[in-house]
Order: C-alpha cells, then sequence, then structure tokens
C-alpha cells in the first residue's frame, strides 16, 4: 500500500485526504490547530456559536456536479441538512428595508436607467444558468467510475464562457453602480467583497438565482468534522496539533519532519496555505517562477470578525443584513458606510434559549494595522475598542445592542494567521479586474503535491473541494493507482 501524508485538515486537505483513501493510499493527515476545517470554522463562547466561515455552500443543491464530492467526502450527511435563504441580504436603511431576493423580485426599481440594468443583470444571470466546476475524471486516469465531460455541458455553459471575459474587465462595485438607485448598488455591494471583479459576483449571485449555495445546519465545523470523520471511517488517521515543519524528497521518499518525529511517505500532498508552503516548509525558499510570482503579485482577501452574543430575541430582525450606517466610520485606516451582519436568532442551538447571535464581517485589509498594534502592545486594547466601536454604529439600526450585549469576540487577520498559518491571515486570493491571480501547480515536483485555495485562482470552499479531487487524481494517476470515488450520479 502505497503512503500519502496529507498537511492540513481544511476542506480541500480533507477533500484530497478522503479520495486518496478511497482510493488505496494509506493517508495520514497532520493539522497544526486542534480542530479540522481550517478557516472554515466556528467556535463556542459560554454558550453563544459563532460562525466564522461558511455562509453559503455552492453545491449543495443535489443536481450539481460538485454536490457528489460534498457527499462522497462526508460534508453533507443527514446530520447537517442546507438552508437556502430567501432573501439573500436585506438592506436596512432611513428609508426601512429592500430585500435582495434570489429572483431579484422586489427591487425598486423606478428610473430607466435601473430597468436597463436590471435587464442586463437578469441577461447574465440567463447566461450563468448552466455554469459550474466541473467534477470530472482528468485525462490518462484510471477511474473506477469513470466521469466525463459531456459535450451538451459545454455548450450549455458557453454563454458563461462568452461573457466571462466582459465581467472581468469590470469591479463587482463597478457593476453594481449601473444602477442608479444607491439603495440597490448597497445591495449588491453585500454578495462579494466589491473591490474583487464583477464575475465573482455575477456567478455568486447566479448560484442563489437557480437555487443552489445554502447553509448547512451546524455549519463549517460540523460539516469539517463530518469530512474528517469519513476520513477517519475509512481507516484513515488524523493528528491534530501536528504542524509540519519541513519537506524533503529522498529517492522513492519523502519525509516530512515534525516537532517530535520524521515520518516518510511515497507522496506529500501540501493543503496549508501555499503562498506560506514557498517560504517555510522546504528548507530554502522556492525560486521556481511560479512562486517568485506569487510572492509578488499576490493579493490577499482578508477580514475582521466579530461576534456577538445578545441576551435578547433578535428573530424579528432579517437573517442577513446591509446595513447603512448613519454614521461612518473606521477602523484599521479603512471608512465603513455599510455593515454586513449575519443574524443566527432562526438557528437553533447557536444561543442560549431567548437569545441570538450576530456576527459581522468588516471587509478589507487590516494585517498590518494589526501587527503593528501586537508589535507595540496595544493589540488587546485596539480589539476592544473595535468591539465597542462596531457596537456603538450597529445599535443604531439594532437598538437592543444598546443594553442587551452579553459575549462578544473578535477575529482579526492575525487570529486566522495563528490558527491556520495563512498568509496574512487571508481566507482568499483577492481577484481584482484585469488581473490573473498567481497559483502554484497541482504537482509541483514528483510526489510533492499542492492543494487548497492557493492552487486555485481565487478561493472559497467549491475551489478547496474541487482542487482537493483533483489533486488526488493526480496523485492516483502518477502512482498508476485506480482512482475510487463512490460513483454518486452528478444530475
Ligand atoms: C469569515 C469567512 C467567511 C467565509 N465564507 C465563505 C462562504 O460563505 N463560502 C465559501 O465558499 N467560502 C467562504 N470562505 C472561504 C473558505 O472558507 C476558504 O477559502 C476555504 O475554507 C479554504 O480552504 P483550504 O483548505 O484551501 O485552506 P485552509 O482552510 O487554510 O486549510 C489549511 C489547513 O492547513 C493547516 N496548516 C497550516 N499550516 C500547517 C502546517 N505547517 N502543518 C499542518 N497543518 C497546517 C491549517 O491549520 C488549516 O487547517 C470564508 C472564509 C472566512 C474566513
Amino acid at each position: 500500500m502505497k503512503k500519502v501524508i496529507v498537511i492540513g485538515a481544511g476542506i480541500s486537505g480533507l477533500t484530497a485526504a478522503v479520495y486518496a483513501r478511497r482510493s488505496g493510499f494509506e493517508a495520514v493527515v497532520l493539522e497544526k490547530a486542534g480542530s479540522p476545517g481550517g478557516v472554515s470554522t466556528n467556535w463556542v463562547r459560554k454558550g453563544y456559536t459563532f460562525e466564522g466561515g461558511v455562509h453559503w455552500l455552492i453545491g449543495a443543491r443535489e443536481d450539481i456536479p460538485l454536490h457528489a464530492v460534498w457527499k462522497e467526502t462526508g460534508a453533507l450527511q443527514e446530520n447537517n441538512p442546507v438552508y437556502f435563504k430567501d432573501p439573500i441580504y436585506t438592506l436596512v436603511d432611513d428609508k426601512g428595508q429592500m430585500p435582495l431576493h434570489r429572483d431579484l423580485k422586489e427591487l425598486e426599481i423606478t428610473s430607466l436607467r435601473d430597468k436597463l440594468a436590471l435587464a442586463s443583470l437578469r441577461f447574465h444571470l440567463a447566461c450563468f444558468r448552466h455554469f459550474h466546476s466541473p467534477v470530472t475524471d482528468m485525462v490518462g486516469l484510471k477511474s473506477r467510475y469513470p466521469r466525463g465531460f459531456h459535450p451538451m455541458e459545454f455548450v450549455r455553459m458557453l454563454p458563461a464562457v462568452i461573457i466571462t471575459p466582459f465581467l472581468l474587465m469590470e469591479s463587482a462595485s463597478g457593476y453594481a453602480r449601473r444602477f442608479k438607485n444607491p439603495r440597490i448598488r448597497n445591495l449588491l455591494k453585500a454578495v462579494v467583497d466589491p473591490d474583487i471583479n464583477a464575475l465573482s459576483l455575477i456567478y455568486t449571485l447566479s448560484t442563489f438565482n437557480t437555487g443552489d449555495s445554502g447553509y448547512p445546519k451546524g455549519g463549517s465545523l460540523l460539516m469539517a468534522q463530518n469530512m474528517a470523520d469519513c476520513f477517519t471511517s475509512l481507516g484513515g488517521e488524523i493528528r491534530y496539533r501536528t504542524p509540519a515543519l519541513s519537506i524533503v524528497r529522498e529517492g522513492d521518499t519523502v519525509r516530512v519532519q515534525t516537532a517530535s518525529e520524521t515520518l516518510r511517505a511515497d507522496a506529500v500532498i501540501i493543503s496549508m496555505d501555499a503562498r506560506k508552503a514557498i517560504d517555510k516548509l522546504f528548507g530554502e525558499p522556492l525560486q521556481e517562477r511560479w512562486a517568485q510570482r506569487m510572492r509578488k503579485n499576490l493579493k490577499t482577501t482578508q477580514c475582521m470578525f466579530i461576534g456577538m452574543g445578545i441576551k435578547a430575541d433578535l428573530s424579528a430582525y432579517p437573517r442577513s443584513m446591509q446595513l447603512v450606517l448613519p454614521r461612518p466610520f473606521t477602523v484599521a485606516g479603512i471608512n465603513y458606510k455599510t455593515l454586513i451582519v449575519n443574524n443566527y436568532a432562526k438557528e437553533s442551538d447557536y444561543a442560549p434559549k431567548g437569545c441570538t447571535v450576530l456576527t459581522c464581517l468588516l471587509h478589507g485589509n487590516s494585517y498590518d494595522y494589526w501587527a503593528a498594534a501586537k508589535a507595540d502592545g496595544s493589540y488587546g486594547d485596539k480589539k476592544e475598542e473595535t468591539i465597542a466601536l462596531v457596537i456603538d454604529h450597529l445599535s443604531d439600526r439594532i437598538p437592543e445592542l444598546k443594553t442587551s450585549v452579553e459575549v462578544t469576540d473578535m477575529a482579526t487577520p492575525l487570529t486566522y494567521e495563528r490558527y491556520c498559518d495563512t498568509y496574512q491571515g487571508s481566507y482568499m486570493s483577492h481577484w481584482e479586474p484585469l488581473t490573473r491571480v498567481p497559483h502554484a501547480p497541482i504537482r509541483y515536483a514528483p510526489r510533492i503535491y499542492f492543494t487548497g485555495q492557493r492552487v486555485n485562482f481565487s478561493g472559497g470552499l467549491p475551489p478547496a473541494a474541487v482542487t482537493g479531487y483533483r489533486t488526488a487524481q493526480t496523485l492516483c494517476r502518477d502512482f498508476g493507482v485506480e482512482f475510487v470515488s463512490q460513483g454518486l450520479p452528478q444530475f
């Protein structure tokens, strides 16, 4: 039996590990943290569960090919049925509320310009109606349950392929500005980071529009734990709190060093952040051109996350809100005029009875600010100040926050860096208009593979799963091993 070591029990590492194990590899996963999931996680503080990862899962709809991967890796099971929220977001401002529904109904369209913008948005969503990440066999792969790419699939995806270059030229916020109504602009800006390209906005909206993208009950951690359990039930082994320190290729084996032992395997799959791995894992930093491009050109997506446990029932408020702030404010040099707030009041078991969890995501790159605060000893104070500032501003729209906040917690990019060792504490690569995102190859060298968010051009859970799947296939093909999925139907 060939042996593979997987570095990292995030979504990509676990996906690769499950398929490698199913295909007959002896598989050991080394994980730095104490639980699976990587940056896709949630945690409990004094009885309140803070969801710091998945907000929507693409491939939740059963007839999307990616769904088979979520099933085969155990990510989606009977214990975590998916909830498909509608509206996707609700704008809350001085005028009241305006929902962004999956079918775009009820948008406040009052001008000809907005009518045309809505028609063009509907057209773009129609083009993406059949678009999805292909989950197919690589050329030359021996597969127990072959998965091909039907020519009709390509034909159905062609409209999306044709308009993609145009969407790559524009930013998501530029696209939102096609609308005259500032309320609609603000709503669209909630869907994805407004600075990234419009392709990400249209693709994400299209997944909602076609009835995909839901929230699995129990959120990120249950989903990741399901995957970890699936892997161990197949005979795989996960070693938590065991960071890999270095990798050396020695003839027909790869040596992986941890703090306490030296492990040997036929191959290694690196699912930790490749941007970090190229500088840390190989003795000398990698100098290949792709690695240099990554060092030079990679831009990261970061966020500050605030979780609040509220001693009040906030189920009258919408599930996901884009709050337009009466008083804008600045944190870490970033000005916030709107804030995204997720309300888990209707989620059972997330808070004590009669209480509510709210989470708030502050987009923007703040790594340098927090690193400087850490260096000068003001990190803890600045976190407390930020939490107080955010609660003060949120309470303009949610008055219960003035008196009823019982528990708070904040994650900065330094938190993600500390737990998951991601580059600048980021959780995705930042894909701006007219740029290419540098990424790592799946097979770096014989017996050494990469997988995960930096192997794809952007990031997120679907690329994590798809790259995990691809990496396991590449491993099988290189070793002449039959690739074994469960052969679940894709349509
Ligand atoms: C707040 C937030 C919201 C998000 N919302 C969504 C969403 O709604 N939908 C969506 O699709 N995506 C979302 N994402 C993005 C998504 O969660 C990530 O892109 C994805 O989980 C990345 O998975 P990965 O396996 O590539 O990387 P990671 O999660 O970074 O996994 C890498 C693993 O390697 C481990 N590791 C690191 N160094 C070592 C080492 N030396 N030895 C051993 N182990 C190591 C880490 O601890 C980690 O577990 C969100 C992310 C965040 C932070």
